[in-house]
């Protein structure tokens, strides 16, 4: 079975677990070729720089994403800004990510977040980087920044994607290459939302991600999530959109190749 976890956070996984990250690796069953781990805390982009000079662990390739999360705003200065630089230049380096906005834990920091977003996609785009973006509850102000972003060739992973129909929609319309990440959350009973867009969204548009150690699918769920359990969530999105395991895996590695480049 090849797959990727396009979108985890190993440090986290770590911190849950009390392991190393050799026994993490051993005890993945299947084990991915390939994770993508995401930095979005200044305080952890120390980490993330040691952890992707490893380039590979057990046999699984290692990537890596910095940037600023929406929920660490306030966190984001001109230190923190050199340091995010200086981790963009690793070469196994895949994007600038996450950032974006999240309204859902609280809003009233709405403008801070906003320009701390609007600064990383500058610095993005000058750089010709590609993007992960979590968007959570901020449909009109995203979708503005969007639109003003848009342009061929532009690589945007919606990480985690909890948006509505209409969004999605929205997005598919524009220019850019923007793939929609489908977590554990998929197999929850509860997530009619996420089921609709799964179904809407064409395949080719999609990426598999576990956003570990949260979201843990069915029936891992309440347990911590490691990227092994990728093919879990596959399977349910499989069933959704009507084809074999098999066939689903291998459409979401090349959306994974278009995405980053790997
Ligand atoms: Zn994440």
């Amino acid at each position: 079975m090849n797959f990727i976890d396009t979108h985890c956070h190993i440090d986290t996984i770590l911190e849950k677990t009390d392991g190393t990250i050799e026994a993490l690796f051993e005890q993945m069953n299947p084990l991915p070729e390939a994770i993508v781990h995401i930095a979005c805390d200044p305080k952890d982009f120390s980490f993330g720089k040691d952890f992707l000079k490893r380039k590979s662990i057990n046999g699984v390739q290692i990537f890596g994403a910095f940037g600023v999360h929406p929920l660490n705003a306030k966190t984001y200065c001109k230190e923190a800004e050199a340091a995010l630089l200086e981790c963009l230049k690793l070469p196994n380096v895949v994007a600038l990510g996450e950032i974006g906005l999240d309204y859902h834990y609280y809003s009233d920091n709405a403008d801070l977040q906003k320009s701390v977003f609007l600064r990383q996609v500058e610095i993005g785009l000058e750089l010709g980087k590609n993007f992960v973006f979590h968007l959570r509850e901020a449909e009109n102000d995203a979708f503005n920044i969007l639109q003003k972003i848009d342009k061929e060739n532009l690589n945007v992973h919606l990480h985690c994607y909890t948006g509505t129909l209409d969004f999605a929609e929205k997005v598919l319309s524009l220019k850019g290459n923007y793939f929609f990440g489908i977590t554990g959350a998929l197999t929850f009973e509860k997530t009619v939302t996420i089921k609709e867009a799964a179904s809407l969204i064409p395949l080719n548009r999609m990426l598999l991600e576990t956003d570990a150690p949260y979201l843990a699918p069915v029936p891992f769920r309440g347990k911590i999530c490691t990227p092994a359990m990728i093919p879990n969530t596959a399977q349910v999105l499989a069933d959704i959109k009507k084809v074999s395991l098999d066939e689903l895996l291998k459409i979401c590695r090349e959306n994974t190749g278009r995405m980053y480049g790997i």
